[in-house]
């Protein structure tokens, strides 16, 4: 499962991959002592804020406030995964797609092995598709070199990542149009880059992320949808992925939409596992509703 790790997006933005250095994903490398304190509320439903007397509220003065809906606990539970997680050895630490392109290449070709890794990687374990990206970069990862590339070979490469066919087709036909209409380079937004086939939006949010060095939204996968859902971090049950990143993004501060994809994934890999969660090992049982269901 793809996601960003912390430990090593310095990498990224310092080699000139991403397009700004630094400021967007600083959280993530913060300890404890340094967790944003937005606020100290632990509000669970949304206050209108109702003008006082004599407060202007009547007057035409300040705009009446809404107070926005946050988890409970959430702060808290936040916490204890990052002490979970704080051995970074989850696959998604030393599998994922920040270890699979080449960090020596030149920045453009570094941003599509990005792409390219993220489109092997849905629906397939991080070990598979750090495999498969290491056979294409011995082979030569670049756009030039996929478009030689005949199918049956590229398949034989990339097997076996989840409906591997599939992808053949989408990176030949993604790989042309990057060489055709952005002169070899990825999109540099999210409503482009989920118009390139094969490509969804957890994808392009974490290519814009790791590519890019820019926070666009949350990226979220099956492991970030699961967990936040369990936690009930989202103010109604939601369906999908796509449904819980907007329900995410509307209360969760933006310096953590970088950190939560990567903590979350690992999270989900080690502990609060899809099916038969290891709740007797989760710092969270206290705190989370969903425990005592496992
Ligand atoms: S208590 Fe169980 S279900 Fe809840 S977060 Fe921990 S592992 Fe997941």
């Amino acid at each position: 499962m793809a996601a960003v790790v912390s430990a090593r997006r310095g990498s990224a933005a310092a080699r000139g991959l991403g397009r700004a250095g630094g400021a967007a994903g600083a959280s993530q490398a913060r300890g404890t002592a340094d967790i944003p304190r937005r606020s100290r509320r632990r509000k669970t439903v949304a206050i209108a804020y109702e003008p006082g007397q004599g407060d202007g509220g009547e007057q035409g003065g300040p705009e009446p406030q809404r107070l926005r809906w946050e988890p409970r606990d959430w702060r808290q539970q936040l916490e204890r995964i990052r002490e979970m997680r704080r051995n970074r050895d989850a696959p998604v630490d030393e599998m994922g797609v920040e270890k699979c392109y080449d960090s020596s290449a030149p920045p453009q070709v570094m941003r599509y092995q990005v792409l390219l890794s993220l489109m092997l990687s849905s629906q397939t374990k991080d070990q598979v598709t750090s495999a498969a990206m290491l056979r294409l970069r011995q082979h030569g990862l670049t756009i030039d070199r996929i478009l030689q590339m005949d199918d049956a070979t590229l398949g034989q490469m990339i097997y076996p990542v989840g409906f591997w066919r599939n992808k053949v087709k989408y990176i030949k036909q993604t790989t042309a149009i990057l060489k055709q209409k952005y002169g070899g380079d990825i999109p540099r937004t999210v409503e482009e880059l989920v118009q390139l086939p094969g490509v969804g939006p957890k994808m392009a949010h974490l290519a814009m992320t790791i590519a890019w060095d820019s926070v666009s939204g949350i990226a979220v996968d099956t492991h970030v949808h699961r967990i936040t859902n369990r936690l009930k971090w989202v103010k109604k049950e939601t369906r999908h992925p796509e449904e819980t990143r907007v329900a995410l993004e509307d209360w969760l501060p933006r310096d953590l939409w970088r950190e939560i994809n990567w903590l979350l994934v690992g999270f989900g890999q080690q502990i609060c596992l899809p099916v038969n969660p290891r709740c007797n090992e989760c710092l969270n049982r206290d705190l989370c509703p969903a425990a005592e269901r496992h």
